[in-house]
C-alpha cells in the first residue's frame, strides 16, 4: 500500500479528534492537547469531536476555538444531561445514543487525530482503524503520544503485526507523533490508502 498516492493534507479538511474526557491529567496533556486544536484550526482544518468543556475534549476545542476554528460537537442526550458540553461550539448536534454519535462523527470527516485518552478514546480509535482495514473508511490516522502515553498500545499493535494477527501492510493505517507541531505533517505524508485494502483484511499465509 506505501506506493499508493499520498494523501494531500490540504484536501484533509475535517478531522475527527479523539481524546480523554478527564480533568484529572498533568496538565502536559492539556497542553499538547490544546496545541493541536490551535495548529488544525491555523491551517484552516475544522474539527469533529465528543462536544465535551472539559479534559482533553475540552483542551482541543478551546484550542481550536481560539485560533478562530470551525469546531463541530456531537453528542448523546444522555451525556449532554451530565452538563459538561462545552458552550461555545460552531454547532452541536445531540444524537440518540453512543454507535451513532460514533458514527457521525467519522462519516464526512477526512482524518482522525487520537490523543491520549481512556476506554472511549481507546474504543473510537479501534473502530476507526478497523472500518480503515476493510476499506470502509480510508483516512489517514494519527496517535499523538504525548509523554510517551501511547508506547505500550504502539509496542502491542507491532506485536500483533508480529504474530500475524495483522499483517505488515496494515502498519500503513496509523502514524505516530510525538508533538503537537507534527501533525499537519502527519496529516500531509500518511500512506496512501484505499478500498483495495478489503483484499487483504484477512491475514493469510500468503499475504502476512
Ligand atoms: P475516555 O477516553 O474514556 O475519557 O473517553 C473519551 C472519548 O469517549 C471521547 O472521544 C468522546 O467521544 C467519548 N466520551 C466519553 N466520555 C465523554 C463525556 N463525558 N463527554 C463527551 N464525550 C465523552
Amino acid at each position: 500500500m506505501t506506493e499508493n498516492k499520498r494523501i494531500d493534507t490540504h484536501h484533509v479538511k475535517r478531522v475527527t479528534v479523539y481524546a480523554s474526557s478527564s480533568s484529572a491529567l498533568s496538565p502536559v496533556y492539556y497542553d499538547a492537547a490544546r496545541k493541536v486544536g490551535e495548529i488544525l484550526a491555523e491551517a484552516g482544518k475544522s474539527i469533529v469531536y465528543g462536544a465535551s468543556g472539559h479534559g482533553l475534549m475540552g483542551a482541543v476545542a478551546d484550542g481550536a476555538l481560539s485560533r478562530g476554528g470551525e469546531v463541530f460537537g456531537v453528542v448523546p442526550g444522555f451525556l449532554q444531561e451530565l452538563e459538561l458540553t462545552h458552550h461555545q461550539l460552531t454547532e452541536l448536534k445531540v444524537v440518540d445514543g453512543m454507535h451513532v454519535r460514533k458514527q457521525l462523527m467519522l462519516e464526512n470527516s477526512d482524518a482522525v487525530v487520537a490523543l491520549p485518552g481512556g476506554c472511549g478514546t481507546m474504543e473510537e480509535l479501534f473502530e476507526a482503524l478497523t472500518l480503515k482495514r476493510l476499506g470502509q473508511w480510508l483516512g489517514p490516522v494519527v496517535l499523538v503520544n504525548t509523554n510517551h502515553f501511547y508506547d505500550g498500545l504502539i509496542d502491542f499493535l507491532n506485536h500483533s503485526v508480529g504474530e500475524r494477527f495483522m499483517g505488515n501492510n496494515h502498519l500503513d493505517m496509523w502514524s505516530v507523533i510525538d508533538e503537537p507541531e507534527q501533525v499537519l505533517t502527519a496529516l500531509e505524508t500518511a500512506p496512501g490508502w484505499d478500498a483495495g485494502a478489503l483484499a487483504f483484511a484477512n491475514v493469510t499465509p500468503a499475504n502476512a
